[in-house]
Order: C-alpha cells, then structure tokens, then sequence
C-alpha cells in the first residue's frame, strides 16, 4: 500500500479503486507512513502556521430533516435561537479583538434570514473589519442568492458535499434534497466567484471504503479551496441516535490522503474531531490539517447548536476558546496566526520555490 502513497504524493491522483484499497487498508502503521508525508508536505507550504477562523453559529432553525443532524427540522427537542444583526457584530467585534481576520457566519436553512438581511449583515461586517474575510455556511440557495451574498462582499462559502455518492446521499437524506442540488450549488459557487469549501463526515452511516474513495476522485477533480471533514457523530434526537460513531483514526487517515491529494487546500482540524479524542485537533494538525475553527458565539447560545453529542468547547467564552487553542498548537509546535489565511496559490510552483529556497521541514 505505501506505493500507492508514494503514487498519490508524486502524482496528486488515484484512481477511485486505488483510493478504495488504501482507505480499507487502512492501519497505524500506514498511517506513521501517510502522515510524515501528509506533514512535510505541509510544512512545505504553510510551515508551521495555523490559520484561526471565528465561527458564529447564528441560527439554528433549519427547514430541512438531515438524518444525522441535531438541528433537524423535526428535532423537536431543540431548543431554537437566532443571534439578531447586533449581537453578531458583537461577536465580530470581539473576535477581532483576539485577532480573528475570518468570520465563518454558519447556521442551519433559516428562512427568517432571507437574502436582504445575509446581504445587510455581510456588507455591514465588511464595512466595519475591511481587513477581514467573511465566510458563509448557509446551505443551498440559488445562484441569484449566492451572487447577491457575493456582491455583498462574502469571499468565501462552505458547502459540505456529505457524500459523493447518489445513492449514498439519499441514505442521509430526505427525499427531498438530492446529492444533483448539492453539486449544482457548489458549481454555481465557484463560478460565482466564491473561495469554496466542501467535505464530508468520516464513518456516516452507510458509509464503506467506496464511499470514501468516491469522495476523494470528487475533491481532486473539483479541487475545492477548502475541504472540511469531521467524524460523523450520533445524536440522540435524531434517527441516526443508534449509530456508531466515525473513528478519529480514520478521519486522521483522510486528512492525510486530502493533504497529499491537494498540497495547498485549507484543512480544518475540526470540534467534531476534538470531541471523539481529546488530543483530536492536534492530532488532526499533525495529520496534515492546517487551520482550527474556534467559536465565537456567544456562550448563551452554545449548547444548543447542538449537531451531535458531547460537543465539545461549549461552555467557553471566545477568548478562553482562542487561547486553550493557542496553547494546543503551541505544544506540537505550531503557531496560530493573525490574518485572512487565504489559500495558498499555485501549489507547484510554491513547493518549488520553498524546496529552493531550502526551507526548514
Ligand atoms: N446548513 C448548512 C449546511 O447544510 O451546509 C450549515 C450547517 S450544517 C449543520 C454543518 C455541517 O455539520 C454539515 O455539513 C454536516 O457535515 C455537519 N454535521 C451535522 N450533523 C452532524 C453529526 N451528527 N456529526 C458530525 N457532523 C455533523
């Protein structure tokens, strides 16, 4: 199997019943070997730096029934909230005083927040922190939606594919909502003009080495901005509350292969990773991963974004958040840094020149 890692690292491209074999033999010592890869390759790159982007979870209404998600539609034990325009600016205001340059407004399909309010919200954010870059995280709109939002001044948007597999999707979902929609709204993002992000849950239900391996041959042909991945986590409320949880080990496994796939792509070590280990999103920096997604939301409200069980990081303010993180990543040996943390570009030539330029690995 180290072949087709070494494969992978040199040409950046398997072949789905090649990536199929490795994810199924998947095993602490090809790990050792895919990480010091997935690492230096990294290091290459991006050094050391971690990227810090502020997360504000402002609604959590949604008008769909995902089958794995804690916000549901019909999840009626959840308690529902919505931050008004003030109290996100709030968060941003604070947020940019720990030194966040990235504000990550996420939420679930929250109709009260039609196009005119995301677009006064966004723009207002722009207006205030021109230095920042504004993420959204608001699911599937249309392309007239998405280009309002754009023009409003959002740089970037994250839209998790969850499956790249049809059949697999539907496994997930409720009928109404289809992997097609899925991908046409990452197309029209990415024509939009948008920095885009997708991903996937590691160990959904359903979910074998094929599945896996589909959602790899998806992220090195569309070759994403970002790629957001986190272990699928059950919750109690929802039809999945019986299902086993994905493994950090294999959510580890995948942000190796990502790394490798795609050298410059922004890797988020993520909460759902810190919540199935407590060293996860060290181990998921030292994996390949290079950016962490503190919450800045206001502690009021944690609790109830609730996705799935056991969160962590949910009784903490921002600022204890930003620092416990600071610390994490201080003890493996990275920095977290000040700044938008944009993509790195032009991969090759950059791991060129960097290899030139004999920088420290
Ligand atoms: N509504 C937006 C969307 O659909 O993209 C953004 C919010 S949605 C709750 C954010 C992500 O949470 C989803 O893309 C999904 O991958 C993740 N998520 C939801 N339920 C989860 C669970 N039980 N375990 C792990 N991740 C989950």
């Amino acid at each position: 199997m180290r072949d087709l890692i070494d494969k992978l690292e040199k040409e950046r491209h398997l072949e789905r019943d090649e990536y199929s074999a490795l994810i199924g033999a998947a095993s602490p010592e090809l790990y050792e070997y895919l990480s010091a890869k997935a690492r230096d390759i990294r290091h290459r790159i991006y050094g050391h730096d971690v990227f810090i982007r502020g997360l504000i979870e402002f609604t959590n209404y949604c008008k769909n029934d995902c089958l794995y998600c804690g916000i549901r539609r019909s999840n009626k034990n959840a308690a529902r909230y919505r931050l008004t325009k003030e109290e996100i600016l709030s968060c941003c205001e604070n947020g940019y005083s720990l030194g966040f340059r990235t504000f990550v407004l996420q939420g679930g399909e929250d109709p009260y927040y039609t196009d005119d309010r995301i677009t006064d919200i966004v723009s207002e954010i722009k207006k205030r922190y021109p230095d920042c870059a504004v993420t959204l995280s608001i699911g599937e709109k249309s392309r007239e939606s998405y280009q309002r939002y754009f023009d409003a001044g959002a740089d970037r948007y994250l839209l998790r594919h969850e499956t790249a597999d049809a059949l697999h999707y539907s496994k997930l979902h409720p009928p109404e909502l289809t992997l097609e929609n899925r991908m046409r709204c990452l197309r029209d993002l990415r024509e939009t003009g948008y920095q885009v992000g997708c991903g996937f849950m590691v160990g959904s239900p359903y979910q074998t080495a094929e599945e896996l391996a589909q959602d790899m041959v998806f992220i090195q042909d569309f070759r994403p901005d970002m790629v957001g991945i986190g272990p699928f986590i059950p919750q109690h409320d929802t039809p999945f509350a019986e299902m086993e949880s994905g493994t950090a080990e294999l959510t580890l496994f995948m942000l190796g292969l990502i790394r490798l796939a795609l050298p410059n792509v922004l890797l988020p070590s993520t909460t759902a990773l810190g919540t199935v280990d407590p060293l996860g999103r060290e181990k998921g920096i030292l994996a390949g991963a290079n950016v962490v997604m503190p919450n800045l939301s206001p502690v009021s409200v944690r609790k109830k974004y609730l996705l799935y069980d056991n969160k962590i990081c949910t009784g903490d303010e921002a600022a204890e958040c930003r620092n416990c993180l600071q610390s994490r990543m201080k003890s493996i040996g990275y920095d977290i840094i000040v700044g938008r943390g944009d993509c790195a570009p032009d991969t090759i030539k950059n791991i060129k020149e960097r290899s030139n330029q004999n920088v420290n690995l």
